[in-house]
C-alpha cells in the first residue's frame, strides 16, 4: 500500500521556524493577535512557548472563564463490546491481544445505563472496538432504549460512511468522538498497516462525514505519545479549522488522550509530559476560545483539577473501560488503566469545592414539546 499523504504536510512544513519558535516574546505576541490560526498555533506549541507558561496559563484561564462561566461538563464512557478486528499495538482490546471477549445485550448496556443515571450521569459516550455484530441495527435498537435514561449520546465508534451517522443521528446520538491517532501519515500506516484502520484519509475525513449527517459535536484529538507532539497538536488543530469552515453547525471538542500504561511489547516512543500536556490545553485554548477540551479519566484527578481551571471544559467521571463495568466492575477486559478513579460523586464536589458547576444534565427532553405530545411521559421516567 502507497504511504498515505497529509493534507496539512506542507503547512506544517512550512511552519517548522514557528513551531521550533525559542523566544517566550514571539509566543506572547501570538496570543495577543485578535484572529489566530495556525501560525499562531505553533508558535504557542513552540518551547519558546512553554519558557512564558505562566502568563500564558493565565490569559488561557481567562478566556475559559470568559466563554465557558464555571459550568463543567461531566460524561461517562459506556463500554458495549471489546471484540475487535483492529490490531493496533498501543491498545488494551487489539486482536492481538488474547482474552475472554464480551460483547453486551441490549439488556445488558440498558443496566450499566441505570447504574450511570442513578449515579447522576445522563451524558453517554458508548464505546466499542471494531466489532461487526456492532451494526445499525443492534445500535437503534439500543439507542431506543437509551433514551429513557440518558439526555445526551455520543459515540466513540468506528470510522462509518454519512448515510450511518445519519441513522445514528435520527436514533438520538448528538456526538461523534474519533481520534485520528497519528497525523503523522507514515506513523500512522506503520500502526496500522493493515485492517479496519488502514485508511488514513477515509480517518481523516470521518468527522466531516458526520458534521455532514448533522452530528451537533464533533471530537477530534491525536492519541499522544505515537509522534511528536508539537507537529501533531498542529495538525489537529488545522483539521479543526477545516471542520469549523465546512461543518459550521456542529459544535468542536477536542479529546487529548495521552497513553500512559500500553500492552507489552509496545513502546510510548514520544512520551508526553504533564507539562507539554498543560501547553496543549492553553495553546488549543488560546486559539479556539470556543471549542470544548475534554480531559478523560486516563489523567490523574490532581492534573485534572489544574486542566479545569486552565481550559477543560469537559470531563469523564466514574469511568470503566471494560464492557459490562458498572454491573460487573473488572469482568471483563478493559481498554485501559484509569489514573483517576474516584466515583461520580467525587469528582462532582470536588469541582464544587474548586467554585465550578458540574453539570450531568443539560437538557431534558420534556423541553422539546414535540417530544411531550408524541411520547407522554415515557422520557421522564
Ligand atoms: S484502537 Fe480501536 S481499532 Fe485499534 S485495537 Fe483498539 S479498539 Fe481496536
Amino acid at each position: 500500500m502507497n504511504t498515505p499523504i497529509s493534507p496539512f504536510a506542507r503547512i506544517v512544513a512550512d511552519l517548522r521556524p514557528q513551531l521550533e519558535n525559542t523566544s517566550p516574546e514571539r509566543a506572547l505576541g501570538a496570543a495577543s493577535q485578535a484572529r489566530k490560526g495556525p501560525t499562531e498555533l505553533a508558535l504557542l506549541l513552540s518551547p519558546g512557548a512553554a519558557r512564558a507558561s505562566g502568563e500564558l496559563r493565565q490569559r488561557a484561564h481567562h478566556v475559559t472563564r470568559a466563554r465557558f462561566g464555571l459550568a463543567r461538563n461531566l460524561y461517562a464512557p459506556l463500554y458495549i463490546s471489546n471484540h475487535c478486528g483492529g490490531r493496533c499495538p498501543y491498545c488494551g482490546f487489539g486482536a492481538q491481544q488474547k482474552f475472554s471477549r464480551r460483547r453486551l445485550s441490549v439488556e445488558e448496556v440498558v443496566e450499566d445505563a441505570k447504574i450511570l443515571r442513578d449515579q447522576g450521569v445522563r451524558h453517554i459516550l458508548l464505546v466499542s472496538g471494531d466489532d461487526p455484530r456492532v451494526d445499525l441495527a443492534y445500535l437503534t435498537e439500543l439507542l431506543e432504549e437509551l433514551r429513557l435514561f440518558a439526555t445526551s449520546v455520543q459515540v466513540e465508534l468506528p470510522a462509518m460512511d454519512v448515510e450511518s451517522y445519519r441513522a445514528l443521528a435520527k436514533a438520538g446520538v448528538d456526538g461523534v468522538t474519533l481520534y485520528q491517532e497519528a497525523y503523522d501519515p507514515d506513523v500512522y500506516q506503520a500502526l496500522h498497516p493493515s485492517g479496519p484502520k488502514a485508511d488514513y484519509e477515509w480517518r481523516l475525513d470521518t468527522l466531516e462525514r458526520a458534521g455532514r449527517a448533522g452530528m451537533v459535536y464533533l471530537g477530534p484529538g491525536a492519541l499522544l505519545g505515537l509522534a511528536p507532539f508539537r507537529t501533531e497538536v498542529l495538525s489537529l488543530g488545522i483539521h479543526a479549522l477545516g471542520l469549523e469552515k465546512r461543518c459550521w453547525k456542529s459544535s468542536l471538542s477536542f479529546g487529548l488522550p495521552r497513553l500512559h500504561n500500553v500492552p507489552d511489547g509496545f513502546s510510548i516512543l514520544h512520551p508526553v509530559t504533564d507539562e507539554q500536556l498543560i501547553q496543549v490545553v492553553v495553546a488549543l485554548r488560546l486559539c479556539f476560545e470556543d471549542a470544548g477540551i475534554t480531559i478523560s479519566t486516563r489523567e490523574s484527578a490532581e492534573l485534572r483539577a489544574l486542566l479545569v481551571d486552565i481550559g477543560a471544559t469537559r470531563l469523564s467521571a466514574g469511568s470503566r473501560t471494560e464492557p459490562g463495568g458498572y454491573k460487573e466492575p473488572g469482568s471483563a477486559q478493559p481498554q485501559f488503566s484509569v489514573g483517576d478513579s474516584r466515583t461520580v460523586a467525587a469528582v462532582a464536589r470536588s469541582l464544587e469545592e474548586a467554585g465550578f458547576d458540574p453539570v450531568l444534565k443539560d437538557w431534558d427532553r420534556g423541553f422539546a414539546s414535540k417530544g411531550i405530545k408524541e411520547n407522554g411521559n415515557k422520557y421522564n421516567r
